[in-house]
């Protein structure tokens, strides 16, 4: 066990970032507390313009609280070394309230969607977060337009798995399976509706964390209007706006864009092509990327095995990585989507077009008995894992 009752010393970094990096381009924004260009000017610091010299920050901020929201739903970062302790529950509850205020949205919203609904279906047909709903082809539009259309189909998904669980909160008969009316998503559905895993605390903890999202949003709102805009409404919510508000729901969006790249024109029949990798080998991008984002390219590796740490990913990624099609173990997940979306999305450059690796995820004449099996003892294996967290909050 790690200090601080962490179940990882590497997780002191992920404390640091959540609790040091996270806040600053919020706190400095409303420290400056200037309004927008386009503004009255107030002591001329109108130039300044703090949401200008913040953003940058605040992309790569949320980027990384979304990678962090990921993480913390497949293992939570608290482990106490006891199971059942009190504290170890306690503990990641508190950080999956704090989580869910900076992502924008609470984060057990992955549950439903991600860990139940897309590590099983693979981007393949039943799988909410499909990249292939718009169009199969790979371009800047759909990529852009993915992360809506996306959350519509998995908002879904979220509201029957909190219909479950409020079920079992108030002693009250679960659902029937929602059927085809919802969006045609019934075969997503399926992996959260239903009367197994009902618990009354996964609901208390989802509005523990719509509640910490609430507060605090509020407050920040409060503060910006009243404490560093003098009353003025107009400011105070552009203040709220830029330093709190747009970065939150940006994490989102960057999580589910992200998801698109690591799974377009990928092979969900054939495990070690099912997703695109990046920040692979030696140079120094890959490893500053590898740091960054605290390895979050290694995707192969997380969905054969989603309760890998995430520390511990390039060692699974190494031992996957001779299997896997040279197009899909790229160095850098920044080269890729400027590469991608502008020189050849933008210019029209067809040298970095992506093809179909394989068998496209929409053939389902891929589904070879044995492929399915595999994919299905996978699954299995990562819901009685899931379970066993739930129970004690630890594992
Ligand atoms: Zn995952």
């Amino acid at each position: 066990m790690g200090v601080l009752g962490l179940r990882k010393n590497a997780d002191l970094r992920t404390l640091a970032w959540l609790f040091f990096l996270v806040p600053v381009p919020m706190v400095a924004q409303y420290a400056a507390a200037a309004p927008a260009p386009w503004m009255d000017a107030v002591d001329g610091k109108a130039w300044w313009w703090p949401a200008v010299w913040a953003w940058p920050l605040c992309v790569y901020t949320s980027f990384v609280v979304g990678v962090m929201a990921h993480n913390i739903n497949h293992l939570p970062p608290f482990k106490f070394g006891e199971r059942g302790n009190p504290f170890c529950a306690l503990a990641n509850t508190l950080i999956g309230m704090y989580v869910s205020i900076w992502y924008g949205f609470p984060i057990f919203a992955w549950v439903p969607t991600h860990n139940e609904n897309h590590h099983k279906r693979l981007n393949r047909k039943g799988d909410a977060t499909i990249t292939w709903r718009l169009s199969k082809k790979n371009n800047i539009f759909n990529a852009f337009f993915y992360p809506f259309v996306s959350t519509y189909h998995q908002s879904t998904l979220v509201s029957a798995y909190l219909a479950k669980h409020k079920a079992a909160a108030f002693g009250q008969p679960i659902p029937q399976s929602p059927t085809s009316q919802h969006h045609g998503n019934s075969m997503a559905l399926e992996d959260v509706a239903g009367t197994s895993g009902a618990s009354a605390e996964v609901f208390w903890n989802a509005m523990l964390q719509y509640c910490a999202g609430g507060v605090a949003h509020s407050t920040l709102a409060y503060i910006a209007i009243v404490h560093r805009c003098e009353g003025n409404v107009l400011h105070g919510l552009w203040l709220y706006l830029t330093a709190m508000l747009l970065p939150s729901l940006l994490s989102g969006y960057q999580m589910m864009f992200t998801n698109y790249i690591q799974h377009v024109h990928c092979d969900p029949w054939d495990m070690p092509n099912a997703s695109r990798n990046f920040h692979c080998g030696d140079s120094f991008v890959a490893k500053a990327e590898r740091f960054l984002t605290f390895n979050a390219g290694y995707h192969q590796a997380h969905h054969n095995s989603a309760h890998i740490h995430w520390s511990d990913l390039g060692e699974a990624h190494a031992k996957l990585e001779a299997d896997m099609d040279p197009r899909l173990k790229l160095p850098s997940m920044t080269w890729f989507i400027f590469s991608t979306y502008i020189l050849y999305g933008v210019f029209g450059f067809s040298a970095f077009k992506t093809e179909e690796v394989g068998r496209p995820a929409w053939d389902e004449a891929g589904e070879t008995p044995a492929a399915k099996s595999s994919l299905e003892k996978a699954a299995r294996r990562e819901a009685a894992k899931r379970a066993t967290c739930e129970r004690a909050k630890v594992a």
